[in-house]
């Protein structure tokens, strides 16, 4: 197994060390090759996506990616900016299908936002279209229209083929939990999504197990808060996604806690916290890289179809956090409070 390492920027180094670590201590037989990406890739080459980058991960069987993006590289142009790699990436390795499951760790359930009647036990994944929608939509831009001022346009866009893919993924991925699967639109007002829907209900004959229910986006970032529990599987657009599965991280403590797996139609993964750069905390050694670790877990689960280091990893998460190991983000008095690399170690020593 050859796996690319891109730690990225800001907390990424720090973060995917952690992985990186807990994969050697596995002892599985694997080729780790390591390059730039985001403002890393930037400096080094000029470009957010070096060839050389997207050439590795393109020959790799999975990709282990820390997170791109420093405030530094804001004054650059679009195409320049450390966000740009990791968009151009998904899009050129086909990664048309984003993972992410929100579990909330009793160990955690402190750490919520919310009481934990609402969110104890919980453990929800969103799936999210990942290549298409209004982040990838043309036209697109900033310019002067006929009054003389200036207008911004991003277009909202989904082909028939580009629903049916995500849809069929959410359908075996429910098939596997409970069978229930909650689509989120806005067929109400938004024409783009109103396909979404019939697709959905087309696909739904071929898993008549499959309970498919829909829901508008602006109800569903309400119920996501009110009553969580009351999902199992969403499935949802690219834009939509983003902005709900931030909305769920919270529910689980920490956005630090949240993996995620980007997927092509044959299973080879691109693997990655959900949260950014943190460049706030950065080179503090004070991130939690449980997120990153979970990854590496959803990497056996998905591309290497090896259910048993999956399951391995994700205990020795939880037997970490059993015994009382917090980073500053999931911290509450009386846990002993560690350091990113101290989480690092807490999960290998606890890998047996
Ligand atoms: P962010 O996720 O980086 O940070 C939001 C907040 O969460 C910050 O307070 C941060 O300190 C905290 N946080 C995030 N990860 C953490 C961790 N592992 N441990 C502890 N605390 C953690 O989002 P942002 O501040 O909006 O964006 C910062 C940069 O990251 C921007 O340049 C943005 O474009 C980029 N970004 C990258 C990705 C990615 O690489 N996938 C995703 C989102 C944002």
């Amino acid at each position: 197994m050859k796996i690319a390492i891109l730690p990225g920027d800001g907390i990424g180094p720090e973060i995917t060390k952690q992985a990186v670590d807990v994969l050697k201590a596995l002892n599985v037989a694997t080729e780790l090759v390591e390059a730039p990406i985001g403002g890393a890739g930037y400096e080094k080459f000029g470009d957010p996506l070096p060839d050389s980058t997207l050439d590795l991960a393109i020959k790799s069987d999975a990709i282990l990616l820390g997170a791109v993006g420093d405030w530094k590289f804001d004054a650059l142009p679009r195409d320049k900016r450390p966000e740009q790699g990791l968009l151009r990436i998904r899009k050129g390795l086909n990664l048309f299908a984003n993972l992410r499951p929100a579990i909330l760790y009793p160990e955690l359930v402190g750490a919520s936002s919310l009481k934990s009647e609402i969110v104890s036990n919980l453990d929800i994944m969103i799936v999210r279209e990942l290549t298409g929608d209004i982040y990838f939509g043309q036209p697109r831009g900033i310019h002067t229209n006929e009054n003389g001022e200036r207008e911004g346009i991003n277009t909202m866009r989904y082909s028939e083929s580009e629903i049916k893919r995500i849809a069929h993924v959410a359908f075996h991925i429910a098939m596997k939990r409970s069978k229930k699967l909650c689509s989120i639109d806005k067929a109400n007002v938004l024409e783009t999504t109103e396909l979404w829907r019939q697709i959905m209900i087309d696909l739904s004959k071929e898993y008549p197990e499959v309970e498919l229910t829909h829901m508008y986006v602006d109800n569903a970032a309400m119920q996501l808060i009110k009553n969580p529990k009351q999902f199992d599987v969403l499935v949802t657009g690219n834009i939509f996604g983003d902005i709900l599965s931030d909305e769920a991280s919270m529910l689980t403590g920490s956005i630090g806690m949240l993996p995620s797996a980007s997927l092509d139609s044959n299973n080879k993964g691109m693997y990655e916290p959900s949260h950014g750069s943190a460049p706030d905390i950065a080179g503090k050694n004070i991130a939690n890289p449980l997120a990153t670790i979970l990854s590496l877990a959803m990497m056996f689960r998905y591309t290497f179809n090896d259910e048993k280091n999956a399951k391995k990893i994700e205990a020795a998460v939880k037997k970490a956090l059993s015994r009382g190991f917090r980073t500053a983000d999931i911290y509450s008095a009386g846990d002993k409070k560690v350091s990113c690399s101290e989480m690092g170690e807490a999960v290998i020593a606890s890998l047996n």
